[in-house]
């Protein structure tokens, strides 16, 4: 498996997996030259895309969307909700917590996610070898979710902030409490908790994604699911703002 992050935060998001030959793309917040850049550095083109995930309709995860897919041939899906929100005649909804095959030795299972956006989702991705699960833009992640990815090989998770960060930082009271909430962004706190209950149950390996650049830090991150994970076979990465390296897992 390979995953070639693009881009992961507030200002952006867009990462490449390539499972077993089949590549897909999972959100476009950034514009069609950067992803040509991105994909061309590392021996994709436009025409390797065989599917575009969507997780939800906030602009960091959809504002190149209308560009790239002038580009991009390939099926899309997103929840119905999003498909009414953006009103993309060729987007194919996924039902919620429905085992969807959408290539041939492809499989995707939509997760609601509890976030300020209607139709927010994450995806379950299951190839004939392979599970990889990838859930940002959440404030909380239920039980079911958790059961749901269970036994997943390569889960790609928000770590957003530093609780003591943000709440001693610079944002609005108002923000402060969206962030916060339920339906906001992980913390690296609860990231690190989800991670070491992925890590018991058998994934071993974490990409900690949407970080913000302004409450948290990439070692922040990091050291929280290294320290909770100690002891257990799992290795930690923190995806990068922009990025532009391949990273293979075996
Ligand atoms: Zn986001
Ligand atoms: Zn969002």
């Amino acid at each position: 498996m390979i995953i070639l992050p693009i881009a992961s935060g507030s200002t952006g998001n867009c990462v490449l997996l390539d499972l077993d030959g089949k590549t897909i793309l999972i959100d476009l917040g950034v514009s069609a030259s950067m992803l040509k850049h991105a994909l061309t550095e590392n021996g994709y083109t436009f025409e390797s895309i065989h599917a575009v995930l969507i997780t939800h309709t906030h602009s960091d995860h959809v504002k190149g969307l209308e560009a790239c897919l002038k580009r991009i041939d390939a099926p899309l899906f997103m929840s119905h909700t999003s498909k009414d929100i953006l009103r993309i005649e060729r987007a194919t909804p996924l039902l919620y917590s429905v085992r969807t095959q959408i290539l041939e030795g492809l499989w995707v299972t939509a997760i609601p996610t509890s976030h300020d956006c209607l139709g927010s989702i994450g995806f379950k991705i299951e190839t004939e070898d392979t599970c990889t699960g990838y859930i940002t833009d959440l404030g909380c992640i239920p039980d079911s979710t958790m059961q749901l990815l269970y036994g997943a090989k390569c889960i790609v998770i928000e770590s957003n902030h530093d609780e003591e960060m943000l709440r001693y930082g610079r944002y609005p009271a108002f923000l402060k409490k969206r962030i916060l909430s339920d339906d906001g962004h992980l913390s690296n706190e609860t990231c690190s908790e989800a991670v070491a209950r992925f890590a018991e149950r058998g994934t071993r390996y974490f990409f900690l994604a949407h970080l913000s650049q302004e409450n948290n830090r990439p070692e922040l991150a990091l050291a929280s699911a290294v320290k909770a994970t100690a002891g257990m076979n799992a290795e930690i990465q923190v995806l990068p703002v922009y990025g532009e390296r391949i990273i293979e897992v075996d």
